[in-house]
C-alpha cells in the first residue's frame, strides 16, 4: 500500500474524506432540490461496498484520518452498516462519521454504532410539523427527532445538529432550536445557505448571513466568541452560550471562508474525487478503479486532484460559477 500526506500546493493537508453513499435523498428540501427531486445516477455507475473500501483504503494510506459518511441520505444505502463495518476495519481505523437528515435513523443507530460509526451529524431546520413539510415536502419532522435521540442513546456522541436558516421561512426559529439543543444536550451549528441547489436559485440577498443568525440568537442568549484555536480546521466559529460550557457554531461558509485551513477531500456515490465542494471538475477513479488499476495508480489520481485544488471556492468572485452537481449528489 502507498503512503505519505495529501498536501495541496498550498500546504493544506487532507485528513477529512466525505464520502457520499448515494444520491438518493428520503426528503425533498427546498435548498437542495426541487419538489419532484432530480434523476438519479444509474445504478450500475454506483461503487459497491467493496469499491468504498478499497477506495477509502487508498485514502487512508494518503493520511486520511476521518471519514464522513454523506448522501443524499446515506441511511438510503442497504448495506449501510456493511459499508461502516468494512471502513472500521482499515488499519490504521479512521473516525467515522455521518451527515443524516435523521429519518430511518431510529431504527439504525444503534447496528451502526456496533458496526464502528461514532458520531452523527444531523440535519434539522425547523421544530414546527408544518414548516418542516413545507421546507422537506415530506411529513417527517416526528422521524428526524425520533433519530435525533436515538443517536444520543447508541453513543453516537457528541449529537451535532446542522441547521439552515431561509429568510421568512424558519429564521424566526433560531433561538427555539438553539433552546432545543442545550435541553438535550446536543451541538447546535447554524450553516449559511450555499449555492449548490438543483434548480441554481440561489440568492445571495435572501441567504441569512452569519451576523444576522447571530442577531437572532442574542435576543434571547448571551453569545461569547472563542478563540480561533477552539475550531482549528473545524468550519464552525463557536460561541458559548451564556457563559457556558455549552455553545453554538455559525458556519459562515459565504461571507466568512473558511477555505484557507480546508482539510477536506470527496468522494461521490459514483466514484469521482471533488477536491472542493464547488469544484468544476472531478477526477474519475471509477473507471480506473474498474480496469484494474492498482493502489499506487489510484493513490495517483488522490493526489493529482488535490494538486489541482484551487485556494477557495471563489463565492464571492464575479466569475463564479456554481458546479454543476448539486448539493445531493456531492453530499455536505
Ligand atoms: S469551499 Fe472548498 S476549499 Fe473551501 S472549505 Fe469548502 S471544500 Fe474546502
Amino acid at each position: 500500500m502507498t503512503s505519505g500526506p495529501l498536501v495541496d500546493r498550498f500546504g493544506r493537508v487532507h485528513r477529512d474524506l466525505r464520502i457520499s453513499v448515494t444520491d438518493r435523498c428520503s426528503l425533498r428540501c427546498t435548498y437542495c432540490m426541487p419538489e419532484q427531486g432530480v434523476p438519479w445516477l444509474p445504478r450500475d455507475t454506483m461503487l459497491t461496498t467493496e469499491e468504498v473500501v478499497r477506495l477509502a483504503g487508498v485514502a487512508v494510506s494518503l493520511g486520511i484520518e476521518e471519514i464522513r459518511l454523506t448522501g443524499g441520505e446515506p441511511l438510503l444505502r442497504r448495506d449501510l452498516v456493511d459499508v461502516v463495518a468494512g471502513l472500521a476495519a482499515l488499519e490504521p481505523s479512521p473516525e467515522i462519521s455521518m451527515t443524516t437528515n435523521g429519518v430511518g435513523l431510529a431504527k439504525t443507530a444503534r447496528a451502526l454504532a456496533d458496526a464502528g460509526l461514532t458520531r452523527v451529524n444531523v440535519s434539522i431546520d425547523t421544530l414546527r410539523r408544518d414548516i418542516f413539510l413545507d421546507l422537506a415536502k415530506r411529513d417527517r419532522l416526528k422521524d428526524t427527532l425520533e433519530g435525533i435521540h436515538a443517536s444520543a442513546e447508541a453513543g453516537l456522541v457528541p449529537v451535532k445538529l446542522n441547521t439552515v436558516l431561509m429568510r421568512g421561512v424558519n429564521d424566526h426559529e433560531a433561538p427555539d432550536l438553539l433552546g432545543f439543543a442545550l435541553e438535550h444536550g446536543y451541538q447546535l451549528r447554524f450553516i449559511e445557505q450555499m449555492p449548490l441547489d438543483a434548480q441554481h436559485q440561489w440568492d445571495r440577498t435572501q441567504m441569512i448571513t452569519g451576523e444576522e443568525i447571530l442577531e437572532r440568537l442574542r435576543v434571547r442568549y448571551d453569545l461569547t466568541p472563542l478563540p480561533d484555536e477552539a475550531r482549528g480546521s473545524a468550519p464552525a466559529e463557536l460561541f458559548l452560550v451564556d457563559g457556558g460550557p455549552a455553545t453554538v457554531g455559525v458556519i459562515a461558509s459565504v461571507t466568512m471562508p473558511f477555505c484557507g485551513t480546508c482539510d477536506r477531500v470527496r468522494l461521490t456515490a459514483d466514484g469521482m474525487v471533488r477536491n472542493c465542494l464547488f469544484a468544476t471538475g472531478e477526477t474519475d477513479l471509477r473507471t480506473s478503479l474498474r480496469a484494474g488499476a492498482s493502489d499506487e495508480e489510484l493513490a495517483d489520481l488522490f493526489r493529482a486532484s488535490i494538486g489541482a485544488k484551487l485556494p477557495g471556492h471563489g463565492i464571492n468572485e464575479p466569475d463564479f460559477l456554481q458546479p454543476p452537481r448539486p448539493m445531493s449528489r456531492i453530499g455536505g
